[in-house]
């Protein structure tokens, strides 16, 4: 019995299925007409793809598979969000989150099984990080809720169901760089979703050395997880700002400009109460970029989870910092929560993680955080019991 597992055909961006073509004796025009069959028209069964010769369906059937994600969970939100929750193997589950409004529909798409960033207030981080998803994994994803969301909403073969992707699923994308760049080229590929750069949003909590490769190899929107005016704090509440502090991801960030398809970079903040959310540390954030750097601020309440030990800032104290950061001219929005009741906003993306690193542990011990002395007027932090 043959036991090679058959190549996965998710895995190949067009230029490396033009490759595999080759490799298999075909002409490469085959791989644009073979892609197209995947990515626009969401069809997986070689048998499906009419006009492609007889022989080359039988030929790929014996080596190759479009291989899906299957999913274990699939709940609506009474606000129209859908959550996918698929099974990676092992154990290991990853969450995707299709979020539509009235001009838009957006797909959140996780990048790993867990994080190793450990940031404090992501449920993700406090599961601890399994593996890194491959390529196929990631555009599964998007091939899944894109072709399931077509079908329910009666769109045409042409129509697209899915308009934007924001990279903010599960994982810290920039620490899976090599699985993520095909992924972004056939999210952005004419033959695939023919998503422009500017809807396609790579989140990151500031992994520098891929920032600048990023704009290198495939400039897409950028967004940065800020949550911290000063390093001390940052420090503690996104850990990899130890490797690469503010000054040197800020700077990332004005090179990334250069070949961004935006003339600003998104800047995340999550609000905790009385942790980063006082109007000191507005100001103190409004100079960091202020004469710097084109940005805009996207203010994200906490969404709790018991681990954390942290609180969601009050909506007046949200409105309030977003005041300080408006009058010092800094354009900022505050995102709307969505799909809370079926677990699926911003920083609930648990999934099923098989940790390899110990992060539960550690961050059960993690010391408490202190706000920085910039915040010294606002309420001293203490954590409270997860039991609460
Ligand atoms: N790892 C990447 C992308 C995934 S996280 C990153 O950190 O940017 C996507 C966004 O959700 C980030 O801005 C993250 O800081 C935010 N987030 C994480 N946990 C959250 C929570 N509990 N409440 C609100 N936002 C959260
Ligand atoms: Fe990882 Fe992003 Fe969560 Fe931090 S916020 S632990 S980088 S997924």
């Amino acid at each position: 019995m043959n036991t090679t597992p058959l190549d996965n055909l998710l895995d190949l961006d067009q230029s490396a299925l033009k490759a595999y073509c080759e490799r298999v004796g075909e002409k490469p025009f085959r791989a644009t007409q073979l892609f197209r069959w995947i990515h626009h028209r969401g069809v997986g069964r070689f048998d499906d793809m009419t006009d492609l010769a007889r022989s080359l369906r039988a030929k790929l059937a014996g080596v190759a598979e479009v291989r899906p994600l299957s999913a274990i969970a699939d709940k609506t939100s009474a606000d129209g969000t859908r959550k996918w929750l698929f099974d990676v193997g092992q154990g290991n589950a990853v969450e995707t989150v299709y979020i539509p409004e009235d001009d838009r529909a957006t797909l959140c798409i996780s990048s790993q099984a867990g994080c190793a960033v450990g940031c404090r207030f992501c449920s993700t981080g406090h599961q601890g990080f399994s593996r890194n998803l491959t390529t196929g994994e990631i555009i599964a994803q998007l091939w899944h809720a894109e072709h399931q969301m077509r079908a329910k909403l009666g769109l045409g073969a042409g129509e697209r169901a899915i308009s934007n992707v924001v990279m903010m699923g599960m994982g810290e994308p920039l620490q899976n760089y090599a699985q993520l760049v095909p992924a972004l080229r056939m999210m952005l590929d004419d033959h695939g979703y023919g998503l422009s750069r500017r809807r396609v949003t790579v989140s990151t909590s500031g992994v520098v050395p891929m920032i600048d490769r990023l704009r290198e190899d495939c400039p897409v929107a950028l967004a940065v997880s800020l949550h911290a005016p000063d390093d001390a704090l940052r420090d503690q509440l996104v850990p990899i700002n130890k490797k690469y502090p503010i000054d040197e991801l800020l700077s990332a960030c004005e090179r990334y400009l250069d070949a961004a398809p935006r003339d600003f970079i998104t800047m995340e903040y999550c609000m905790l109460d009385g942790v980063n959310d006082s109007p000191a540390q507005a100001r103190q954030l409004a100079g960091l970029v202020k004469n710097r750097l084109p940005v805009k601020f996207n203010l994200i309440p906490f969404n709790p989870f018991p681990e954390s030990g942290l609180k969601r800032s009050s909506n007046a104290r949200v409105q309030a910092f977003g005041e300080v950061l408006l009058e010092a001219g800094l354009v900022t929005t505050i995102r709307k929560t969505r799909g809370d009741d079926i677990d699926a906003a911003c920083g609930q993306l648990a999934g099923e993680v098989q940790d390899r690193t110990d992060a539960q542990r550690r961050m059960t011990r993690a010391i408490p955080i202190v706000a920085a002395p910039a915040a010294a007027a606002s309420r001293p932090f203490v954590p409270q019991s997860s039991k609460q």
